[in-house]
């Protein structure tokens, strides 16, 4: 049976480390989450950042707008915190309503503000290889997961399935960083089935259960980004763990895998301060 990868565990010592880092630092840093319109998954979201900013003893606040602000007042209240000296930390919840160019408004954010690290300065430093301000959360989470298990990536064959901008394109890069053999799949991939079973790490971001194979690789790892109801309403990955885990030598669990690590892995982004 698979080692378990504990994210909730791993994130609690990620989060201790933060805040020793936070309380060592000669100013407090400060989160500002910007949540435009009232969609309750994004408002949930929203609040447990918040509260793990608290516990670390980052400053955080919550801008509120209505589902009608326009772009350009959402660029100038954007502008306004990229100039606010008392704030080092600037995160747009997403989605944003239909009318806004999503785009525009993360390029709008100062790279050294963007704990996100969707900014395309960000994002073109990770492709170049060169250090970014900041590194993606959920990559950035899923590589901590990984170093605290100790789990080999040099000369190793990774699959990332999914094409995302804030998962799988970020995740390839910073595997391939780290001198892992990279596969990149998606919805047109032919054969995923024979590819994951070349796999020494899969990782999973699809939000469909898609891996269902026992095919698996003997002693791999996988994990698992996916996050969704099923049909009984009940949390779900992309994996199938219970037909998948008496094969791979490691598993993340959904719930407790990788949101939690996506979480402290924010934290860790939000105490970095470049003023
Ligand atoms: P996304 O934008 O929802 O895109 C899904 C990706 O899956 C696309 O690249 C799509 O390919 C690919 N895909 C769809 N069907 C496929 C198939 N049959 N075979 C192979 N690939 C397929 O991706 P995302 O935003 O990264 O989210 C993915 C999942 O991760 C969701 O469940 C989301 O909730 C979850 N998530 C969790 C966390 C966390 O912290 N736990 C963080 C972020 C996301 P195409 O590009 O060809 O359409």
């Amino acid at each position: 049976m698979a080692v378990i990868l504990d994210g909730k565990a791993t994130s609690l010592k990620v989060l201790d480390k933060v805040k020793e880092r936070v309380s060592k630092l000669n100013t407090t840093p400060h989160l500002v989450v910007i949540l435009v319109g009232d969609n309750p998954a994004s408002k949930i979201y929203v609040n447990n950042k918040k509260k793990a900013a608290e516990k670390v003893g980052i400053k955080s606040t919550i801008l509120e707008f209505g589902v009608n602000i326009t772009e350009n007042e959402l660029l100038s209240e954007i502008a306004m915190l990229n100039n606010d000296n008392d704030v080092t930390g600037i995160l747009v919840q997403l989605p944003l309503p239909e009318h806004i160019d999503k785009n525009k408004i993360i390029t709008s954010i100062s790279p050294k503000k963007d704990v996100d690290g969707f900014h395309p300065e960000n994002g073109g430093k990770l492709l170049l290889g060169v250090e970014p301000y900041f590194y993606p959360a959920t990559p950035q989470g899923i590589l901590m997961l990984l170093d605290e298990y100790n789990i080999e990536l040099d000369g190793k064959n990774a699959v990332v399935v999914g094409r995302s901008n804030i998962v799988g394109k970020p995740m390839a890069q910073m595997l391939l960083k780290r001198n892992a053999t990279v596969t990149m799949c998606h919805s047109h991939t032919q054969n995923l089935n024979e590819i994951i079973k070349t796999a020494d790490i899969v990782i999973s971001a699809v939000g469909k259960k898609i891996i269902r194979c026992k095919m698996v690789k003997k002693n791999s790892c996988m994990i698992d980004v996916g996050i969704f109801r099923d049909n009984n309403g009940k949390l779900t990955g992309d994996v199938d763990f219970d037909i998948v885990s008496p094969t791979c030598g490691f598993i993340t669990p959904v719930p407790g895998g990788v949101g939690p690590m996506t979480i402290a892995s924010l934290m860790y982004n939000a105490s970095k301060v470049y003023l």
